[in-house]
């Protein structure tokens, strides 16, 4: 399972393909990408191989300059492209990527459900899409920041939204999440591998920091949003 992140001046959706194939060697049963492309949020994604996946994408997509990919262990409903990440809310606003499990999901999905939120899959994960909708005015990074309280159990998580064609947040609890650091660009992914073709210089996130990407690059923050002063991990090993 392996989550991955592009904001850049470079064409989105190849750069999400290739560090997804580079975190293939941590298993999967599906893959998906959602890009912001000309206000929209716009997803491709099913179950099965990347290749699969690429078969779908067929060159679509190419405008895009932002996304977030995502390969999935499935822990929390079949394999199926329902199920596929990236997970959108109702208004097809949001989308998020995810590995881990929200243990206190189906309470979630309760509330929410009785907030009038419809679910479509059945995994954990979609509950967060609908989250950041609920606790959105305005604000992706302060909308993901109010949701943290209310999860229970272990996540990487990237959100991206149609409002924000140049933002993306990303959150480290118990699985791992680092951050590329380029001059005109900002990367995200599980694991180191999927970034060396790009940079070495890294932000490795701790258990309950937050990333909020922008094209100004990376800053990084505590889950309550007080900046952090992160140092730059810079990668001097082969693989
Ligand atoms: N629990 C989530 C799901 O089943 C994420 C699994 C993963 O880590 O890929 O969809």
């Amino acid at each position: 399972c392996g989550i991955v992140g592009y904001l850049g001046p470079r064409p989105a959706v190849p750069i999400l393909v290739e560090g997804l194939e580079k975190l293939e060697y941590r298993g999967y049963d599906s893959a998906g990408i959602a890009v912001v492309n000309g206000g929209e949020l716009q997803v491709e994604k099913s179950a099965g191989k990347l290749q699969v996946l690429k078969g779908r994408l067929n060159g679509n997509l190419n405008g895009a300059r932002l996304g977030i990919g995502h390969t999935r262990w499935a822990t929390h409903g079949r394999p199926s492209d329902v199920n596929a990440h990236p997970h959108l809310d109702c208004t097809g606003k949001f989308a998020v990527v995810h590995n881990g499990i929200i243990e206190n999901y189906l309470e979630l999905r309760e509330e929410l459900t009785t907030a009038g939120h419809r679910f479509v899959s059945e995994t954990d994960t979609e509950v967060l899409a609908h989250l950041v909708e609920q606790f959105y005015e305005g604000d992706l990074f302060s909308a993901v920041l109010r949701m943290l309280p209310h999860l229970r159990g272990s996540y990487a998580l990237a959100v991206a939204s149609a409002y924000h064609p140049e933002e993306i947040v990303g959150v480290r609890q118990d699985s791992p999440l680092i951050v590329g650091l380029s001059s005109e660009e900002t990367f995200l992914a599980s694991d180191i591998p999927a970034l060396l073709a790009h940079t070495r210089n890294t932000y490795i996130l701790e258990n309950g920091e937050v990333v909020h990407i922008t094209t100004e690059g990376a800053r990084v923050y505590d889950s309550r949003g007080i900046p952090r002063d992160k140092k730059v991990y810079h990668v001097d090993w082969d693989f």
